[in-house]
């Protein structure tokens, strides 16, 4: 799929964090499903017109989902949470992908082969550190950016009320790295901060009436994540 931007009916607040420290580095970024070069410009503080220069790319319309771009001269991704004005995101709901590896451009693919053809069920994904990304890298889905229904609590309303949140990841059979853990937690206060959604609309997928699953996994360290959110 070719560059989009958002429709124009859809404006985002954007919460950022700073730049991680460190020395300013090249790094290589799969670019994901509906990812803008706006986006992919303020994640690693590089510039547009930089990122294109040193891409050979003369035209937006060039960029392509999965194409690797060089990033020059990076400390790395920060946090940038859109955040839409609406009424409609009552509830959280956390998952895992259950897999070891996976970035938003691979799961959007997995998700398309299922015959979702909008793609990406999360809105919001918690990278591990794989398939080029840094361990608690948060990427947002086509979904998110569209403000469309998710795919991922198929019980009740809970995708036209929930904001779905995955962390990459089989929470089953390991425990969650602290830095996955730092970001979801800031993800997670920023969007119900924002929202006004209640702690005990925060549930893990298992806790949703009706579903029969052990997402997020059984080793998913619930009560500290609770703990840690009720703070905010
Ligand atoms: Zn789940």
């Amino acid at each position: 799929m070719a560059f989009q931007t958002p429709p124009h009916h859809i404006s985002a607040i954007t919460t950022v964090l700073p730049a991680p420290s460190g020395a300013p580095h090249d790094i290589y970024h799969e670019v994901g499903p509906y990812e803008t070069l706006w986006r992919i410009s303020t994640i690693y503080s590089v510039d547009m017109a930089t990122i294109m220069k040193v891409n050979h790319l003369t035209d937006k319309t060039q960029l392509k989902k999965g194409m690797k771009l060089l990033i020059p001269n990076t400390r790395g991704p920060r946090a940038n949470i859109p955040l839409f004005p609406t009424t409609r995101w009552t509830h959280i709901v956390i998952h895992h992908t259950a897999t070891d590896q996976g970035s938003a451009f691979t799961i959007d693919g997995l998700h398309q082969q299922r015959g979702w053809e909008n793609g990406m069920g999360y809105d919001f994904l918690i990278d591990n550190g794989t398939r080029g990304k840094t361990s608690g890298q948060i990427e947002v889905g086509p979904r998110w950016m569209k403000q469309m229904d998710g795919a991922h609590t198929k019980q009740g309303d809970w995708n036209k009320k929930a904001i779905g949140i995955a962390v990459v990841g089989n929470y089953s059979e390991t425990g969650l790295p602290d830095k996955m853990f730092d970001s979801l937690v800031f993800l997670v206060v920023t969007l119900k901060g924002f929202y006004r959604i209640p702690d005990k609309n925060i549930v893990g997928h298992r806790d949703v009436p009706g579903a029969a699953t052990e997402c997020p996994g059984k080793f998913f360290p619930w009560n500290e994540f609770k703990r840690r959110i009720k703070a905010f």
